[in-house]
């Protein structure tokens, strides 16, 4: 009897010790997720993640995940048709039939392209801090260069910078645009692109649009928070393009209406532009919540839906 109950206690000790509380399988969706980076983002800066301790958290409990590697600067439709290369190279490479897509930024109309073209490629898509409706950043920026006639020259310095980000993450060589980047992201642009591409759009003024499309699930989640952390050198940054939002509620670079699309999981994280991928080096604000926490929730959520 004492030698059955001590086995007993050695197998569950032997399960509590191979099993980690909750975490084996917790984010192990069918479909292999892909995230997408947005304007002057990257894949990896050296041992520096764009989506920052992200990856390697999803995959410790079951996911596989790829990190894109797009041009830095450019419309969604280019950003877009070099994802597809991606995915359908996957696919040829793994066998995968389908994707999870989870873009940041700009990264969501790259993802949104991807579904609209290729539904048959995505399970689901996911934005996070994306300016569906446009940022009145760009909008100012758009305004300052144009009354200033400096629009080449900013042109020039921003495909200058985009290279050098494509350059130094081992992406070489993509092609910039960085004023048909500016023209997307502004008001008028990111209207223009949505009457392209309207699955999931929301149906009235920042509702929420359809869960699904064309078989593909749409979810968004964005920002309110803008000066979240002193020691954060992005911050600062993040507090000088604010100031285009006057009164309404944004994350540094989008407003939390624009930030809406297909299912919104949530609009007013308490984080900023940069937190939202956990940047820089997870610094954020003292009580808000965990962004890997956040991804590992939608990965979890997509797992239950069998995606
Ligand atoms: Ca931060």
């Amino acid at each position: 009897m004492i030698k059955r109950c001590l086995s007993l206690l050695l197998l569950c000790l032997g399960v509590m010790f191979s099993l980690p509380a909750s975490a084996q399988g917790y984010t192990q969706t069918k479909y292999p997720i892909v995230l997408v980076h947005g304007l002057f983002g990257f894949e990896a800066l050296g041992p520096v993640d764009y989506f920052w301790r992200i990856p390697d958290s999803l995959r410790a409990s079951g996911a596989t995940v790829y990190t894109a590697a797009v041009s830095q600067a450019n419309n969604s439709v280019v950003r877009g048709e070099q994802l597809l290369r991606e995915l359908e190279s996957i696919k040829a490479r793994t066998g995968a039939q389908k994707f999870n897509l989870i873009g940041h930024s700009h990264g969501g109309q790259t993802v949104r392209y991807v579904a609209a073209v290729r539904p048959d490629l995505v399970a689901s898509v996911t934005t996070v801090g994306t300016p569906h409706a446009g940022s009145k950043t760009a909008d100012g920026i758009k305004a300052i260069v144009n009354a200033t006639g400096t629009t080449g020259l900013a042109a020039d310095i921003a495909n200058a910078l985009a290279g050098l980000i494509g350059y130094l993450s081992g992406n070489p060589g993509t092609p910039q645009n960085a004023l048909a980047a500016l023209m997307e992201l502004s008001t008028a642009g990111a209207a223009d692109f949505n009457r392209r591409f309207p699955q999931a759009a929301p149906t009235t003024r920042c509702g929420s649009g359809a869960g699904t499309v064309n078989g593909v699930r749409y979810f968004s989640a964005g920002g309110i928070s803008v000066l979240t952390n002193v020691l954060d050198v992005s911050d600062g940054a993040l507090g000088l393009t604010a100031t285009f939002f006057g009164f309404e509620q944004n994350d540094g670079l989008v407003s939390q209406c624009s930030s809406r699309w297909g299912t919104v999981l949530r609009d007013d994280y308490p984080w900023n532009h940069g937190d939202e991928v956990n940047q820089v080096f997870g610094l954020r604000g003292l009580f808000a919540p965990d962004p890997v926490g956040f991804y590992r929730a939608q990965a979890n959520r997509l797992r239950n839906l069998g995606l």
